[in-house]
Parts: structure tokens; C-alpha cells; sequence
């Protein structure tokens, strides 16, 4: 039967992202919620912004900022934001041809990759990494190129040896996460030293994930790429105002980049966001002219860390390395040989703390008897979640 003349029957669809599925996010927020248990697995905060923010929008709101704004972000953000890039890593965008607000980090980054990347053209990935670089590089028709990090006793890092090795006549790009998510860790100087020695004279971009980029503890300073000039250069700098400030759920975040960069970005972005909402742009514009929050976060998050770190520091998980972000990985060696989706399933519905198993990073599930918490969450959620880890 002809399905056109049946319009009850669905057209089979041939899957643009087949190996797609449900979130391990998803999947353990779920199952957490099922066991009652205290959800240190995915990464968002558990209590609320600051009351100026809600006050600033809705003001915004009622002052008639409520209609299109330009394609690129109200010119008062993109301003705010040129003007706090300047002032923490001395590298001067303009405003109206190198920054463009996105619909969170998550567009940003998609965006960025299919305005660069061609059928056929290699994307170098360094794994464990975020999801949502590899199902924008399939949907450019681009070939992802997985370098793993190393991890040993002082934690995780990137063998640059390994990325240079990895780098072909046909790579058109390349992503670093700094601060880094699931690992904690961060790029030192040298690291974006090792970076600029490998793109030197090549036509390589760089896809830089920096939306941990006021989360850096113990005093270490956060490289942007937009630190190094040689790098700025080709460079896609992406953060996200939903980190930074709390408020995950609204989705705002966005993109510095040259201007021919940007261009091209920008063509890609009219046609599928056009524009981000007006008000909260407008709210983040006059909030951001109090430096404040972002300077605070780094000693409000380390005091976090401190506590959860010191929680575990008696139990039989092994705590590594927490330079950045709001992520805590623990080896659980000592305590089982499951694998770790199994063990973050038993942690969740067993001893009720939810985790997310670090080998959800990895395209092929590599295990390393790493697990994942999230420590952005009230002193009370911590405790109790570690009251609960001590029986373990
Ligand atoms: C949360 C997160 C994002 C997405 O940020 P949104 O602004 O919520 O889209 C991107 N990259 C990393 C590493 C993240 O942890």
C-alpha cells in the first residue's frame, strides 16, 4: 500500500543520529528519583539564583524589552560581555562583529561545528567528553578523531603527543574543554603552549568549551584560549551564563570568535535560533556590570568541594583530582568490580546517592572504575549524600 494515500501511517525515517539514544543524564536522574535518592549526578545547581537576577529580568520584562532583539544578542550584552573578556584575560573582541548570545553553550557549540566542519573533514575529540560534541560532528557529516586523556594518580591529562599524532591533511578542527567535565581537571600553561605548537601553521580551528571558566580552585588561574593571541585567533570561545550564574534552565550562553569566524557562525545561527530571548538579555546585560558573582564563584564552589572532599576523605572511594568545575571523580576499586554504569545504578538505588559513570563519556564505553559527583548543591544535600556514602 502507498503510504501518501494513508495518512494514519508514519514514513519510516533513515535515523540522521543513529547512535542516539536516552541519556545516561536522563537515565540516572530517573532512577534517582525512583529510589529517593540524593542526585549528585547530573550537573546543576540545587538551589536558587540570586533574588537581583529574577529581579533584573522581570524588570526588563515590564520596561517593554519584549519583542526581537538583533540576530547577533542585544547590543548591552554583547557589550557586558566584550567588557568582562577584556577585563579577566586581556583579549579585546568587538562588539558587533566577534560575539553572538546563543540559546546556551549547547547551541554554541553545535553551531560552531556545522558552520566549520564538511562532509569528510576529521574533528579531533579528546575523550573522556561532553555529549554533545560528537552528535554535532555526525550531523556536519564530519569524522570524529578520539584521543583519550591519560589518568593516574595525579589525574587526568591530555597527551598532546597523541593529538599532534592524531592531526591529518583533512582536520578542520579541534575541541579542548577547560575547566574539564566529567574529569575536574584544567589546561595549565603548558598545555596551551603544547596546543599552539600543533595548530601552528595549519588551518586548524579550535572549538573551546570554557563554560567552567569562572570554576578554577586553589588559586590557579583559568586559560582561555582567549589568552593566547596565537590561539584567539582560531578560536571558537563558547561559555554559558546558565553555569556561571545558576540558572541552568534559562539557556543562555555564548560564542567569541574573529570575524570571519563569526560570520560564518552567524549564517548558520539566523537560520535555525535566529535570536535568543530578549528580557533575560537585557537582565544578564545590567547584572554582569557587578563583577562580583563570577569573582565569588571560585571560593564559593572550592568551599563545596572542600566539604564533599573531606566527607569522602575517610571512606574506601579514592579522591582525584578537583582542580575545576563542579565535579568530584572517585575510583571505586576498592569497593567493587562492577562496571561502572552497574555501580552507579547500585550507589543509586542501594545506597541513594545517584553518580554518573565516567565511561558515558567515552563513544566506546571505556571503563576505568571512575565515577562522577556533582558537588554544586546545597551544604544539606552534601551531607546527607555523604552520610549515605559513609556506609558504603
Ligand atoms: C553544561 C555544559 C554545556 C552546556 O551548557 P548549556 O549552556 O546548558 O547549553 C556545555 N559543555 C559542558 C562541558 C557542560 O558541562
Amino acid at each position: 500500500m502507498n503510504s501518501r494515500h494513508n495518512p494514519a501511517v508514519t514514513p519510516v525515517l533513515t535515523s540522521r543520529l543513529p547512535a542516539v539514544g536516552t541519556t545516561v543524564f536522563t537515565r540516572m536522574s530517573t532512577l534517582a528519583m525512583q529510589h529517593g535518592a540524593v542526585n549528585l549526578g547530573q550537573g546543576f545547581p540545587d538551589f536558587p539564583c540570586e533574588p537581583q537576577l529574577i529581579d533584573i529580568v522581570t524588570e526588563a520584562m515590564r520596561s517593554g524589552f519584549n519583542q526581537y532583539p538583533m540576530m547577533t544578542g542585544a547590543p548591552v550584552l554583547r557589550q557586558a560581555i566584550v567588557d568582562k573578556v577584556a577585563a579577566i584575560y586581556g583579549h579585546h573582541y568587538d562588539v558587533n562583529t566577534e560575539i553572538t548570545v546563543t540559546a546556551g553553550a549547547t547551541q554554541a557549540l553545535t553551531t560552531a561545528i556545522l558552520c566549520s566542519v564538511h562532509p569528510g573533514e576529521e574533528v579531533i575529540v579528546i575523550e573522556p567528553a561532553y555529549d554533545s560534541y560528537l552528535p554535532a560532528i555526525a550531523l556536519a557529516g564530519g569524522v570524529p578523531v578520539l584521543v583519550q586523556m591519560e589518568v593516574d594518580g595525579d589525574g587526568y591529562s591530555v597527551p598532546w603527543s597523541k593529538v599532534a599524532a592524531a592531526v591529518t591533511g583533512k582536520t578542520r578542527m579541534i575541541v579542548i574543554n577547560t575547566p574539564h567535565n566529567p574529569t575536574g581537571s584544567i589546561l595549565r600553561e603548558a598545555d596551551m603552549q603544547a596546543l599552539a605548537d600543533i595548530v601552528r601553521g595549519t588551518d586548524v580551528l579550535i572549538l573551546s568549551d570554557e563554560v567552567y571558566e569562572h570554576m578554577v580552585y586553589d588559586g590557579a588561574r583559568h586559560e582561555s584560549v582567549c589568552r593566547h593571541p596565537e590561539l584567539a585567533a582560531r578560536s571558537f570561545v563558547v561559555s554559558s551564563f546558565g553555569k556561571t550564574y545558576h540558572v541552568t534552565g534559562w539557556k543562555i550562553g555564548y560564542v567569541a570568535a574573529p570575524a570571519a569566524l563569526s560570520a560564518e557562525f552567524r549564517k548558520v545561527h539566523q537560520y535555525n535560533v535566529f535570536s535568543i530571548n530578549t528580557p533575560m538579555q537585557h537582565g544578564f546585560a545590567g547584572y554582569m556590570a557587578n563583577p562580583a558573582p563570577y569573582l565569588e564563584l571560585p571560593a564559593f564552589y572550592q568551599r563545596k568541594r572542600d566539604l564533599f572532599r573531606a566527607g569522602l576523605a575517610g571512606s574506601r572511594f579514592e579522591l582525584l583530582p578537583a582542580d575545576g568545575t563542579y565535579f568530584q571523580c572517585v575510583r571505586y576499586d576498592k569497593i567493587s568490580s562492577q562496571t561502572e554504569a552497574e555501580f552507579a545504578e547500585w550507589l543509586t538505588s542501594e545506597i541513594k546517592v545517584a553518580a554518573i559513570p565516567v565511561s558515558a563519556f567515552y563513544q566506546q564505553g571505556k571503563e576505568s572504575g571512575i565515577v562522577r559527583f556533582c558537588f554544586a548543591k546545597q551544604d544539606e544535600t552534601l551531607a546527607l549524600a555523604l552520610q549515605r556514602l559513609a556506609t558504603v
